[in-house]
């Protein structure tokens, strides 16, 4: 893994080059220790090179940054005829925009990424759920269409919102954004809990953290 000074006709800024076997779990400490973040998924055993960027990756930070393969600088890959090539939207650009979310293992084996950084922030997350118990399905499930309806202006500003949904409880874990108060997420989440009080629906309270 190393940081970078890039700079193309498309992009000027920092940048994290990383090798085909880095997961997650390296790479956010590795961008964090720089002051820096990379677009990850929720999982930190994923390959930061492999499946997640070449299948387009949705994460945490997509609302704000976009998909991984949006984040992507340049590919660093060996094709079939043994060829190790460096793929950008500028050289290579046919491969270079395939490998972009067209798919893992598809195109050519890749050696390294190199990707967009941003500066580190702070990033609020909050949580809490919400039952079926005491009311009926429709009335249950009309919240659920409330929270999906309220997700929108969440992803708007910048938040990722991900929820579980079984016919007994919905459990929104995390909603997570940078640069975003603890007031403004509340100010958000609101008209759900709103609904939710009005109906008679049992919920946990939101919880929050900083980090
Ligand atoms: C627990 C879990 C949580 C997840 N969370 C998210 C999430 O939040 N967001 C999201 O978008 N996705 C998520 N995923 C899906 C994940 O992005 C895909 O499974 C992805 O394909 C994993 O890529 P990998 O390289 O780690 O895995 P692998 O299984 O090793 O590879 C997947 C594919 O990519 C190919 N590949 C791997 N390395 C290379 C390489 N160097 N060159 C060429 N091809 C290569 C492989 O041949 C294979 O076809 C999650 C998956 C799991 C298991």
């Amino acid at each position: 893994m190393e940081v970078l000074d890039y700079r193309s006709s498309s992009y000027l800024g920092k940048a994290v080059k990383v090798g085909a076997g880095v997961q997650f779990l390296e790479a956010y400490p590795f961008a964090q220790s720089k002051g820096l973040v990379v677009v990850g998924g929720n999982c930190p055993t994923v390959g930061i090179a492999g499946g997640y960027s070449q299948g387009a990756g949705h994460g945490t930070f997509a609302s704000r940054f976009g998909l991984a393969a949006d984040q992507v600088l340049e590919w660093e890959v060996v094709t079939a005829d043994g060829k190790l090539l460096t793929s950008t939207p500028e050289k290579n650009k046919d491969l270079y925009w395939a490998l972009s979310g067209g798919g893992g293992g598809t195109y050519a084996v890749a050696v390294s990424l190199t990707v967009k950084a941003y500066p580190d922030a702070k990033t609020t997350a909050a949580t809490f759920s919400f039952f079926s118990s005491g009311v009926s399905q429709e009335t249950y499930y009309g919240a659920v269409g409330t929270y999906i309806a309220n997700a929108i202006p969440l992803t708007n500003a910048g938040a990722v919102s991900t929820f579980l949904l079984s016919n007994t409880s919905c459990s929104v874990a995390p909603i997570l954004s940078m640069n975003m108060s603890k007031a403004e997420m509340d100010a958000l989440v609101q008209p759900t809990i709103d609904v939710l009080k009005k109906a008679g629906i049992a919920y946990s309270k939101i919880l929050h953290w900083d980090v």
